[in-house]
This record gives structure tokens, C-alpha cells and sequence, in this order.
């Protein structure tokens, strides 16, 4: 544990800092699972410009992982060890895909990314003026789950107009 390092925390406590983090980290383990196999299993029209997106997703996630594990490791916590936890101390939970049409996939998607950045905004007001490290790494994180709501969002808006545009066409 980093002594000096922590002890310029003020006005929080680290169990507390770390039992957030935890639950970060338990659904950062599952929206990177999720992504994983909605990019396995999506199917229909444009898949293949959603299974880029949703790979790039899981990429990003697993790496949000490792910087929330390594800070609950300088902080002298630990990261949950089983994935059992995960489920014990997620905020946002895990949507299995049940529909695996491309829409509906990405609508699963944006909701986890809108419930990520509703948790991570609370962890920067909460660190904010009083764990400096701590709130840039969940500000970095959160600018990157912003970012992937509105890929996602573009990307959703992208297909359904060009679905729309070909009925159309038919008529
Ligand atoms: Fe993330
Ligand atoms: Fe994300
Ligand atoms: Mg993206």
C-alpha cells in the first residue's frame, strides 16, 4: 500500500473508496462479458460494422478493469476474487442477450453504458477534492463510457433509419 501516497485522502474513508471501487470493478468484469458475447452472437442487417464496435467495447472495458484493480491495490484493498462477487457487488448487473438481432443488442448495450456513466459520475463527485488520483482515473473512465453510449447511439440510429429507408423502397 502506498503510506505517503494515501495519506493525501482527505474527508473520506478508504474502505469506503475501495467498496465503490469494487463494485466498478464487478461491472466492468460483466459489461466486458456482455460486449464479448453480443459480439459472438449479434446477427442481421450492418452486423458487422456493430460486432467492430462491441469487440472495441470489450477491449475498452477489460482495460477500465485493470485500472480500477490497480488502484484498489495502491489503496491496500483487494479486487473481488471470484467472479461470484461480481454479482454480489454490481451497480448495473448483466443483461444476457436474449433477442440477438442487431438493434436490440445495441439498445442493451446503450442501457449498461447509461447505467455505467450514472455510476461513475456519483464515484467523481464522491472523490472530487478529496482522492485526486482516484478522480482522474474515474474521470478518464467516464469520458470513455460516454463516448461508447454515443457510438452505440449513432451506430443504433444509423441502422434503423437505413432498415426504415429500404421498406420504403419497397412500398
Ligand atoms: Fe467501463
Ligand atoms: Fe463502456
Ligand atoms: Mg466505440
Amino acid at each position: 500500500m502506498a503510506r505517503v501516497g494515501n495519506s493525501i485522502i482527505k474527508g473520506i474513508e478508504i474502505q469506503e473508496l475501495i467498496d465503490t471501487l469494487n463494485r466498478a470493478y464487478a461491472d466492468e468484469w460483466l459489461a466486458y462479458y456482455q460486449y464479448f458475447i453480443e459480439s459472438k452472437v449479434v446477427k442481421g442487417l450492418m452486423k458487422d460494422a456493430a460486432i467492430v464496435e462491441l469487440t472495441q467495447h470489450a477491449a475498452d472495458e477489460l482495460n477500465h478493469a485493470t485500472l480500477v484493480a490497480d488502484r484498489i491495490l495502491q489503496l491496500g484493498g483487494t479486487p473481488l476474487l471470484h467472479p461470484n462477487d461480481w454479482f454480489n457487488h454490481t451497480h448495473c448487473g448483466y443483461e444476457a442477450p436474449n433477442d440477438f438481432d442487431v438493434v436490440s443488442i445495441l439498445n442493451d448495450a446503450i442501457k449498461g453504458e447509461q447505467c455505467a456513466i450514472e455510476t461513475y459520475s456519483k464515484i467523481v463527485e464522491l472523490t472530487r477534492d478529496k482522492d485526486i488520483v482516484t478522480y482522474d482515473i474515474v474521470s478518464q473512465i467516464l469520458a470513455d463510457e460516454v463516448e461508447h453510449e454515443e457510438d452505440l447511439q449513432a451506430l443504433h440510429d444509423d441502422i434503423t433509419e437505413f432498415v426504415e429507408d429500404i421498406k420504403k423502397n419497397l412500398r
